[in-house]
């Protein structure tokens, strides 16, 4: 709301999905009770464990994971959005499984805006083809980008790898896609994020606390 106003935007054109990983489904629940229906989850066991604890609520489900090939039909079929995809083959994948679906399986292209050599996502130059692409499988809705930029502290910098995302939907809508989502921020950069254009901010840490990672990770 604050970084909303601060950076001139309405807070309803700016969605929060909360990140659950490594919280459980009592935490989700007591922010699902504040109103919170949008959670995002990175491990398909863990996530499908909470979906079958929490299946009274009216949850919409966001996958924000790495998708392995071996997973994307359980990934097409519990969840509403995809925001991790980052490869032909499984957007292919994604698609053909969720033929079984009424509704369309909403996607973003993960980009590696940073370009980090061992991080998740396509290269910029590589995105037009990749998107151009995937937002012609028929069971696929392709709404945006998303990223995850290198660790910054300085505001300045965090904000021009969320420009240089913001670029690259632009240029793909001036290259004839329609896409209207800007997945980008995290606890620690999500006001940079806002002032940028994003239009979906994940938060973990900043809703639900400090992360502990003892549970393995699926
Ligand atoms: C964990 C995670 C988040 C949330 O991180 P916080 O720092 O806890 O806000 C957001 N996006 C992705 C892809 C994540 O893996």
């Amino acid at each position: 709301m604050l970084a909303a106003h601060a950076a001139g935007r309405a807070p309803d054109s700016i969605a929060l999905i909360a990140v659950g990983k490594t919280f459980s489904a009592v935490d989700i629940r007591a922010l699902a009770k504040q109103g919170q229906r949008d959670f995002a989850e990175n491990y398909v066991q863990e996530a499908v464990n909470k979906q079958a604890e929490l299946v009274d609520l009216d949850l919409v489900w966001h996958f924000i994971g790495p998708v392995q090939r071996n997973k994307t039909h359980i990934i097409a079929t519990r969840f509403a959005w995809v925001h991790s995809v980052d490869r032909l083959l499984i957007a292919e994948r994604l698609s053909i499984a969720r033929a079984a679906m009424s509704v369309p399986l909403n996607v973003c292209i993960q980009v590696n805006i940073s370009r980090e050599a061992s991080k998740s996502g396509v290269l910029p130059e590589d995105l037009p083809a990749l998107a151009r692409a995937v937002a012609v499988l028929p069971h696929l809705r392709l709404r945006g980008l998303m990223a995850i930029p290198r660790p910054e502290q300085d505001p300045t910098v965090q904000r021009k790898a969320f420009a240089a995302l913001r670029d690259c939907l632009l240029q793909l809508n001036h290259d004839g896609l329609a896409l209207d989502v800007l997945s980008m921020g995290m606890s620690s950069d999500f006001e940079a994020a806002i002032a940028e254009g994003a239009t979906m901010v994940r938060l973990g840490s900043a809703l639900f606390g400090t992360r502990y990672y003892s549970m393995e990770k699926k």
